[in-house]
This record gives C-alpha cells, sequence and structure tokens, in this order.
C-alpha cells in the first residue's frame, strides 16, 4: 500500500484558522500581533517568500510590515533598522530575509534582534534554550517538520531517527527537537560514509539537503515516515528532496513537495508571532 500523505495544505488550514481565533481574541484586548520581514536587495526567491509572509499575516487578521533596504545597505544601517523594530510596540515578531547580500554579517544581525522577537528562532539564545531544554522560540521549519511528524500519531519514543543535513536553520535543530522527543537521532551531512547504511534504518527519516531526489526508494526502510524539507527548482518546477513517487512505495507516511513542510513553514512563522504577541501581552 502507498504510503499515507502528510498534507501540509489541509493541516495549515486547521491550524491558521486556531491561530485566526487566538489572534481575534487578542485584538478585542487591544493588542494586534505584528510581524516585521527585513528585505535586503531583490533576490526573486525571497521576494516570493516574504510576499508568502505578508499574506498569512493579512489572512489570519495580524499586523505585517515589509521594510524594503537596497541591496548596497550596511551593517550599521541594517542594525539600526533592527534596532528601530525591537523598540517598536507594534511589532511582536522580527524576520531577517536570509540570505543577505553577501558584504552583510548575518550572524551579527539575527543576534541584533531581542530573543522576545526573533520568531525564526536563529538568535543564539533560542538556538541555546533549544539545545538545553528551555523555553526559546523553535525555527519555524523543523518546529513545522514535527507537527507533521506526530500527526502520524506514531509513539516517537525509542524510534530511529536520521536527519540529513545539519544546517543551523533545519538540520541541527530538526536533530534536537527529535531527541527531545527521545528519538535515536544520527545527523548525516556531505561528508557522511555509506550514507544509504543509516537512512535504511530509520523509522523517521528527514531530508534536508538541498539535492531534487537524492533520496531513492533503495534508502527507505520499509514504513519509515518520511519528511521532505527540500526546496528545489527544476524547470521551473519546484521539487523535494525525495523521489516522492518511488519512496511513496516504500514509506507509511510522506510529505510531498509542493504542500509539505514549506506550506507548514510559514504557518509556524505565524504561530511564532501570535506567542510572541501573547508572551508580550503577559509581561505588560
Ligand atoms: P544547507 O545548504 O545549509 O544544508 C544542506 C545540508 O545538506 C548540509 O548540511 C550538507 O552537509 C548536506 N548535504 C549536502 N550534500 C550531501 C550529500 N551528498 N549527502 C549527505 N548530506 C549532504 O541547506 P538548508 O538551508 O538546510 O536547506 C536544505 C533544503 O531545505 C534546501 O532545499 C532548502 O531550500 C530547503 N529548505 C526548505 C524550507 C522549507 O520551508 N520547506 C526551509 C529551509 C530550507
Amino acid at each position: 500500500m502507498p504510503a499515507r500523505i502528510l498534507d501540509g495544505r489541509v493541516m495549515s488550514e486547521t491550524l491558521r484558522a486556531e491561530i485566526s481565533q487566538r489572534v481575534s481574541e487578542l485584538k478585542k484586548r487591544g493588542i494586534t500581533p505584528g510581524l516585521a520581514v527585513i528585505l535586503a536587495g531583490n533576490d526573486p526567491a525571497s521576494e516570493i517568500y516574504v510576499r508568502n509572509k505578508g499574506n498569512g499575516c493579512l489572512e489570519t487578521g495580524m499586523y505585517s510590515e515589509t521594510v524594503r533596504l537596497p541591496e548596497s545597505i550596511s551593517q550599521e544601517e541594517l542594525e539600526a533598522e533592527i534596532d528601530r523594530l525591537n523598540q517598536d510596540s507594534r511589532i511582536h515578531g522580527i524576520l531577517v530575509q536570509l540570505p543577505l547580500p553577501k558584504h552583510l554579517d548575518a550572524a551579527s544581525a539575527l543576534a541584533r534582534i531581542r530573543p522576545e522577537k526573533d520568531v525564526d528562532g536563529f538568535h543564539l539564545l533560542n538556538a541555546g534554550s533549544l539545545m538545553t531544554g528551555g523555553e526559546g522560540v523553535i525555527p519555524c521549519t523543523p518546529k513545522g517538520a514535527l507537527y507533521m511528524i506526530r500527526q502520524t500519531g506514531v509513539d516517537l519514543a525509542g524510534k530511529d531517527a536520521v536527519v540529513i543535513g545539519r544546517s543551523n536553520i533545519v538540520g541541527k535543530p530538526m536533530a534536537m527537537l527529535l531527541l527531545r522527543e527521545n528519538c535515536t537521532v544520527t545527523v548525516c551531512h556531505s561528508r557522511t560514509k555509506d550514507l544509504a547504511e543509516y537512512t535504511r534504518r530509520a523509522d523517521i527519516l528527514v531530508a534536508a539537503v538541498g539535492r531534487a531526489g537524492f533520496v531513492t526508494a533503495d534508502m527507505v526502510k520499509p514504513g519509515a515516515i518520511v519528511i521532505d524539507v527540500g526546496i528545489n527548482r527544476v524547470d521551473g518546477k519546484v521539487k523535494g528532496d525525495v523521489d516522492f513517487d518511488s519512496v511513496r512505495e516504500v514509506a507509511s507516511w510522506i510529505t510531498p513537495v509542493p504542500g509539505g513542510v514549506g506550506k507548514m513553514t510559514i504557518t509556524m512563522l505565524l504561530q511564532n508571532t501570535l506567542e510572541a504577541a501573547e508572551r508580550a501581552e503577559k509581561k505588560a
């Protein structure tokens, strides 16, 4: 029997309805959750992501602001903009759209965001919290991926989980989240020898590589849950890291691309922004 689909569109619809509900409750108390997205330069893919984030805010009743900065902006000017948003009480979440133009220092910019407004969860304090079991903001993509894994209803404790990719925004936080769920976690990367030896043992396999169709059916354990984080543009089409048609015949659950983790990422950003506004209300 082919794998069941973990449908990011359907899950997002349900979650966004819940988010809208909570937003309207906050609004009744005079608070509108607000997200500011900083976009430096004119990267076409970033333009699309930023537009989708703004639309997500509109759809759920949140306030959103896109701060467009020229490609030539200096580090000081960028950080001054972040400082301004840190002080703006209408803004509960600040996101710096990556990648930044090459001459800018992304790590320094991310560190400038107040941790409670860091809705991407990339600030060192939030990354450290995830590592040490604290209460920080969790990065949107792995948070969405874990939500999808939980929707299978499978008891995760003791399961073998393999994450392919070790980036700070996907692979590493994903591994930490699965560890929190009591999985036995292996992180594979570009220097891993005999990758398939690891992936074939995985009850849960997360692919965050950035290569279309990289994970093929022979690399997957029968009955595995396969989560495809990849977004790769091939001949104008968006493709995942997983060879969907063949892997679907082996796995028990699988996420499609598009309509999988990508959709959930923006939904989790909206959730993180809402939660930041709720926390700000409690602190006030
Ligand atoms: P990255 O380039 O920072 O990391 C890729 C990782 O893949 C690296 O850690 C590298 O070691 C590993 N890798 C590369 N070649 C490999 C190989 N041959 N064998 C094993 N591992 C290998 O990328 P990233 O930012 O983590 O993103 C990964 C993918 O996920 C990309 O396609 C990206 O577009 C996508 N992505 C999707 C979302 C979403 O919302 N769905 C969000 C972020 C990234």
